[in-house]
């Protein structure tokens, strides 16, 4: 493309002026749409505008602005969303107290120096011991899920001077080319094969098969680092485990001193009915990995946490692993702001009564449509609904995308979706999702009844 400063200043403008506005007039948001689209199928990635075809089939659903539990479209459309970013907003869209401390750090510093002491990151670090179960006592921050993966796993084999990790099929720890190695759908990895060696991949919640693994590793030379696990599967459709798989694999970890990392990067800060889901089975794992969530559904903000033990080498030698932007004011500040909604507002409580209302009028509607509806499972908010085919998933996805609500696919089919709303969602908002699902799953099963899906 030819390049074209004047154009870049006066295109740069123009946005800023919109992003500048409360309202825009009817030929703006027509331009924003069409703007959007061009800009997806020239710069972006055209591939998107077919991808995201089951929510938009004309194109228009534009997102512009959201707030609470639900986000409206440039037109003014509102949804409810029942897919909470997977897993980001627990404490609402733009929660008022997290945009108001962003605010207040905005107005006094944005970044950090770099080489001062800044404060809010032992303010946060401290808070999240004060949080996490057991001596989980250091914190390093980061931007994103993968990225506390990629520092877990490091830190893994840092401590234990080995080089073996085990992994679950199904699990998913994030993208960069760490991380994928544990993240196990084949459609993922396969094109940046080989990832970091070491890697084994055993069926998620037989901890027997666990055991095998980390039993025939040690008799080969190659001792486990680390077992990662998901302790509920979030992308691979929420599969939830039996009740004794954690506290089994926390038994097996400490038989055969490899450390056990949860990544809580999902079903973290109260999603499950719990603070933190290995909670729900009194399992304090070695390393503990944060995201989504964390940063209050404003900022982005990951985190990896554990033990003294496990941060010696980086305390001889503190740059041994470093982030730019990792661990900065306005992240902390957004982070702290909710720690403390989740906590003061009781949202893993909530999370766990709304959940058990939903899945229980979900499980009522399951029973209704067979046809359509395989399965109904979850735990407090992040709630999975497996469909009968892929198809019929995706047909449930749109229709509930045209009357209004969000919810969304694994990513890389329909055959389960989630429901993730925020933990603040009122049970009136529920109770709407659970009507137009029955008109969906009406539509549907006439469908089914026709042959067409
Ligand atoms: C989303 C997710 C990640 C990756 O987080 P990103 O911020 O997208 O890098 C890692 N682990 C789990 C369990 C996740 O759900």
């Amino acid at each position: 493309m030819e390049r074209n400063f004047n154009e870049a200043v006066e295109l740069s403008q123009k946005y800023l002026d919109l992003i500048a506005r409360e309202e825009l007039t009817n030929s703006e948001k027509d331009w924003v749409v069409q703007e959007t689209v061009k800009c997806f199928r020239d710069h972006v990635n055209p591939g998107f505008l077919e991808y995201r075809k089951s929510v938009s089939t004309d194109y228009t659903s534009v997102e512009w602005k959201d707030s609470g539990s639900t986000f409206t479209d440039v037109y003014g459309r509102e949804f409810i969303d029942c897919l909470g970013g997977f897993g980001i907003y627990n404490v609402g869209h733009r929660n008022p107290k997290v945009i108001e401390t962003v605010i207040n750090q905005l107005k006094r510093q944005a970044l950090h120096s770099q080489e001062l002491l800044d404060p809010l990151r032992g303010f946060l670090a401290q808070l999240l011991a004060k949080i996490t179960p057991g001596d989980l006592q250091y914190a390093f921050f980061v931007n994103s899920g993968t990225e506390a993966v990629e520092g877990a796993l490091k830190f893994a084999r840092m401590y234990t001077g080995r080089t073996t990790f085990i992994a679950t099929t199904r699990g998913f720890h994030g993208k960069s080319l760490g991380s994928l190695g544990a993240t196990a759908k084949g459609v993922f990895r396969k094109p940046f094969l080989p990832l970091i060696q070491g890697f084994r991949h055993v069926p998620y919640g037989d901890a027997d098969a666990i055991a095998m693994m980390l039993e025939s590793s040690a008799f080969i030379g190659e001792d486990v680092a680390a077992v990662i696990l998901e302790p509920i599967q979030g992308e691979g459709g929420v599969i939830v485990p039996p009740d004794d798989y954690l506290p089994r694999v926390r038994q097996l970890c400490d038989r055969y001193g490899a450390l056990l990392i949860l990544d809580e990067v999902q079903t973290g800060m109260g999603r499950t009915g719990k603070l933190f889901c290995c909670d729900h089975y009194n399992v304090v794992p070695d390393i503990l990995c944060l995201a989504k969530a964390f940063g209050g559904g404003v900022m982005p903000i990951g985190a990896f946490v554990s033990r003294k033990e496990i941060w010696q080498k980086l305390i001889d030698n503190p740059i041994l692993h470093s982030t730019t932007f990792g661990g900065n004011p306005v992240c902390c500040a957004a982070a702290i702001a909710n720690i403390n909604i989740i906590l003061s507002e009781n949202l893993p409580a909530r999370a766990a009564e709304l959940g058990e209302f939903m899945i229980g009028r979900l499980k009522e509607l399951a029973a209704q449509y067979p046809s359509v509806v395989q399965e109904v499972r979850g735990k407090g908010l992040l709630i999975g609904i497996e469909f009968v085919t892929n198809e019929i998933g995706y047909e449930v996805a749109k229709g509930l995308f045209a009357r209004g609500v969000l919810v969304a696919g694994t990513y890389i089919n329909s055959k389960s979706i989630r429901i993730e709303p925020p933990l603040t969602i009122s049970k009136e908002q529920l109770e709407q999702v659970l009507e137009r699902l029955k008109d969906t799953l009406a539509e549907v099963k006439g469908m089914v009844e026709r042959g067409e899906v």
